[in-house]
């Protein structure tokens, strides 16, 4: 039986500890489990569930700080980030258990005399992958969702956190669910497929939009529908007239949380030719406040990345750049004092439309910056990518940032501000960055059919 063996990104790659991967023959035996729980959990209804679902919302409660340490352990995230990833995604939680009945509230009209009723039910098994980015958030949003909605769940969690995947199985298993609601395989993208390629009715994914594509396939054979949250590269537009000021923490903490890996991060920054130097300027000095170091350090504010794949990667694209003609303001390479996966907070300016760092996701703390001269170019650059999660804009004209919005082709803009979501708003990109939402009744009316029935 293979091994999947976890380490310490931040702390020189020491081994953690292992986990055996999933056999086929038990990701089977737990799809079967989940069709045959199916029935009951979905005869339940939805206020049945929400009371059996309470319980675990009080386990994940009373082991915030043990959630919050090994997640920094495991994916090299600074603790204090941890901790209000943690309580984020008890929020979160906690509004699921709070309005998930109202979000898939029967809806009943009169039309021409007769009456219509539209309901909302559970589609069966949903296979449930998510990414190691945020590990306790992407958990919660992919598997508690679906549970209240009344599918059951087959969860996989990445292969960079399995320790994260034991220890969440483990808290699951607290709360008591009947046998087959919820289980938990593990392994890589094999074991990923393997389940996919199961009796499941759903799949929820999160992940790379390369991994996407492949389940697309997988989803289109099976004839299943896939709800999917992909990559992103979101533009961050600065006006001639935005308060700089104001913008700057904005933009750093936009970009530089998580170390850069961050489906939502500001990846590409568009700013007017007038205010260029200034912010970049800014920019600069603001990131050395950045404090690199060991996760578990309290005053850590950036940690490593997740794995060495994600260095190299990191260092490919910087390379591009740098060979194409892009000028280091900031940073640019491995720090020389600390041993594991960290990447030193950079900004690079003289960007070309051709350079990797431009054109695909960088999932690290690489901040590329270009100008422009007109409200249409910065529209064209923005959109010049084949991803569509989000936008920032940052102008004191209100009127400037509703055109604009109304023009960038992503699922969420947000004006002078950044990351502000709400567990009631609908979540998902355009283009490449994903198809449907999460999230708020939009994103739980897509875990179920609608049914009409009309007397
Ligand atoms: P990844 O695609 O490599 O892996 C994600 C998960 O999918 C893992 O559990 C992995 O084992 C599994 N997987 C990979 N290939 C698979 C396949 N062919 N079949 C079945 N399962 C497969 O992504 P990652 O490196 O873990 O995460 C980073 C990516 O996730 C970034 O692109 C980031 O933007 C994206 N992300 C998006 C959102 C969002 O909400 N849009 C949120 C977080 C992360």
């Amino acid at each position: 039986m293979g091994l999947l063996i976890s380490t310490n990104p931040a702390r020189n790659f020491e081994v953690l500890g292992q986990v055996p991967v999933s056999p086929l023959t038990e990701i089977q035996e737990k799809i079967s489990l989940a069709r045959n729980a199916f029935h009951s959990w979905k005869e339940l209804g939805i206020d049945k569930r929400i009371v059996l679902l309470k319980p675990i919302f009080q386990e994940f409660q009373n082991n915030k700080e043990m959630l919050a340490k090994n997640m920094a352990l495991e994916i090299g995230k600074p603790i204090v980030e941890c901790r209000k990833g943690v309580e984020t995604g008890l929020k979160y939680f906690n509004d699921f258990l709070d309005n998930g009945a109202a979000y898939l509230q029967d809806e009943t009209k009169k039309i021409e005399g007769t009456i219509h009723h539209i309901s909302f039910e559970p589609f069966g098994v949903a296979a449930v992958i998510s990414p190691w980015n945020f590990p306790f958030g992407s958990f919660i949003w992919g598997v508690i969702p679906n549970l209240i909605a009344g599918n059951t769940v087959v969860f996989k969690h990445s292969e960079e956190c399995p320790l994260y995947g034991e220890i969440l199985e483990k808290l699951m298993k607290k709360g008591n669910l009947p046998k087959g609601v919820f289980s938990e395989i593990y392994g890589d993208a094999t074991q990923g497929a393997q389940l996919l390629q199961g009796d499941i009715t759903l799949i929820w994914f999160t992940g790379s939009t390369r991994a996407g594509q492949a389940i697309y396939q997988i989803a289109a054979g099976k004839f299943v529908k896939v709800l999917m949250e992909l990559g992103g590269s979101n533009p961050a537009i600065v006006f001639e007239d935005a308060d700089i000021g104001k913008a700057v923490p904005k933009l750093v903490a936009s970009r530089f949380t998580n170390a850069g890996q961050f489906c939502d991060a500001a990846k590409r920054l568009i700013v007017h030719e007038s205010r260029f130097d200034e912010l970049v300027e800014k920019l600069a000095v603001s990131i050395q406040e950045i404090r690199l170091g060991d996760p578990l350090d309290e005053k850590t504010t950036m940690g490593s990345l997740v794995a060495k794949r994600q260095v190299k990667l990191l260092e490919s694209q910087v390379k591009d750049a740098i060979q194409k003609g892009a000028k280091i303001v900031t940073g640019g390479k491995k720090p020389g004092n600390l041993k594991g996966a960290y990447f030193e907070p950079t900004i690079l300016v003289n960007i070309k439309p051709t350079m990797r760092v431009w054109k695909e996701e960088v999932f690290g703390p690489v901040l590329p910056i270009v100008s422009f001269k007109t409200e249409t170019e910065a529209i064209r650059l923005a959109n010049d990518t084949e991803y569509g999660l989000g936008a920032e804009i940052y102008t004191a004209n209100p009127e400037t940032a509703k055109r604009v919005a109304g023009q960038i082709d992503a699922g969420f803009i947000e004006i002078n501000q950044a990351n502000h979501w709400h567990a009631s708003n609908p979540f998902g990109g355009f283009k490449k960055s994903g198809m449907g939402r999460e999230l708020g009744k939009y994103g739980f009316q897509e875990l179920c059919q609608i049914k009409l029935i009309s007397e």
